[in-house]
């Protein structure tokens, strides 16, 4: 046999070796409760099979067979839900562990971790993202890299000396001045494969930061558009909100703060179809561990903290700090309209997504806030189904996701393991047996980000 000839052969016989191997790598999750993440009631007695970490089945356990070969695991008084989609978070915003700049594969990669360790198995960086976000997203694709799979909104539309406060480097963030550079930054961003648009219409309150034009916001929104691409906005205030809908904004990022929302408002964006994220927790992140500090004793905390903020968090001396913050009031009532807002948009039956801005702040915890959100949407109103369906299927359909956010045939096995009912008590999430993402098991411990 000619070398080459030789070599094929070699080839050949390694290429059926692996078929035959994928054939058998079928695993079947046995006997669980399942919430599918559709809002359709949960089947009891349920049955999954995953194979090269696609769902082929689920369903009623009397439904579905247990394929040749497959690999059965029971998982009697378990429930299987999808896994967790936040569609407003920001990665590499902090690292206590060192002093550069946090936007690094490293620290990203300790915060992917995280979240996916919380059940999180894909979230949105809504802006500030560098020019290392791209490499990070293809190695997640092509499963180099392990972690919650990523999509984002490049570096995001701010404005000159206004929005947003933080102070990252020109490479994670435009300022445009004028409408052209506005659609000069949104075709860059285009180009460089963004996911979405984001920009920030907010002064930040006790801040007073100068608000962007709506020339500049006109602007970008539309050259997104023409880009094929859709725009999510910051807000915090009714009437912005409202301007932003009638300018062709496609995602509010945030939930109405300032005041409870009025029929305008839900008509407006019934005839649009705008997406409405609440992130409830991003005014209560700034209170409660200085309110609440014998939270920083739950183990659920503590694991997903950073030794050095814990120990920030634990000092009396930041507490006092916290509680004198002018701000205190503002985020109280920010949260009690927040709460009252989602709980109507939800009962209007209108397009409400799931997010929490974590990691956009270090006291906004990846992961943490997250199940924090979904006991907030709880305490809105919602039962716990709603809430997980919200954090599922919607919040799929938020990022206009086929491929993930619920469990069914043809569908990524993005999937955790909860011990008890989430669907009945939202703390079950506490405790979590089992995460796949992709089918493939990820690890529930992780040093915290
Ligand atoms: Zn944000």
């Amino acid at each position: 046999m000619k070398r080459s000839s030789l070599a094929s052969a070699c080839l050949l016989a390694i290429m059926s070796l692996s078929t035959a191997s994928f054939a058998a790598n079928v695993t079947v999750l046995d006997g669980a409760q399942l919430f599918d993440g559709s809002g359709k009631p949960v089947i009891d007695n349920s049955r999954v099979v995953i194979q090269d970490g696609i769902i082929k089945a689920a369903g009623a356990a009397a439904d579905v067979t247990i394929p040749a070969g497959a690999i059965v695991t029971q998982y009697k008084g378990k429930t299987i839900i999808p896994g967790l989609i936040s569609d407003h978070t920001h990665l590499g915003q902090y690292d206590a562990t060192i002093s550069g700049s946090p936007f690094n594969e490293a620290t990203i990669a300790r915060q992917l971790l995280q979240y996916e360790g919380f059940g999180v198995t894909t979230v949105v960086s809504m802006g500030v993202n560098g020019p290392e976000f791209y490499p990070i997203r293809e190695k997640l694709r092509s499963h180099s890299m392990k972690g919650a799979d990523i999509f984002g909104a490049d570096k995001g539309i701010g404005v000159p000396l206004g929005a947003p406060p933080a102070k990252v480097g020109a490479d994670q963030l435009d300022r445009p001045a004028t409408p052209d550079e506005a659609r000069a930054a949104v075709r860059a961003a285009a180009a460089r494969g963004t996911d979405l648009i984001k920009l920030w219409l907010d002064d930040f309150q006790g801040a007073h930061l100068v608000k962007m034009e709506p020339a500049i916001y006109t602007a970008a929104i539309d050259e997104a558009h023409k880009q094929g691409l859709r725009v999510v906005a910051h807000i915090y205030y009714l009437q912005d909100a409202k301007d932003l809908i009638k300018a062709g904004a496609d995602v509010l990022g945030h939930g109405v703060r300032d005041t409870l929302i009025d029929d305008e408002f839900v008509s407006l964006m019934r005839t649009h179809g705008t997406w409405y994220i609440p992130t409830l927790g991003v005014d209560e992140a700034s209170f409660r561990f200085a309110e609440q500090p014998e939270l920083l004793k739950d183990p659920s905390v503590r694991k997903a903290l950073n030794p050095k903020l814990l120990a920030q968090f634990e000092d009396p001396k930041w507490r006092e700090t916290q509680l004198a913050n002018p701000g205190l009031k503002l985020w109280h009532q920010g949260l009690e309209n927040n709460l009252r807002n989602t709980k109507r948009l939800v009962d209007e039956n209108l397009a409400v997504g799931f997010g929490t801005d974590s990691g956009a702040m270090p006291l906004s915890i990846p992961g943490y806030a997250e199940h924090r959100e979904l006991e907030l949407l709880v305490h809105a109103g919602m039962t716990p189904a709603q809430a997980l369906t919200l954090a599922t299927g919607k919040a799929a359909d938020m990022m206009k996701l086929t491929d993930r956010g619920r469990i069914e045939a043809g569908k990524r096995a993005d999937l955790v393991v909860v011990d008890g009912d989430p669907t009945k008590n939202i703390e079950a999430l506490d405790h979590i047996v089992e995460v796949r993402s992709s089918g493939e098991k990820a690890s529930l411990t992780f040093t915290p980000y």
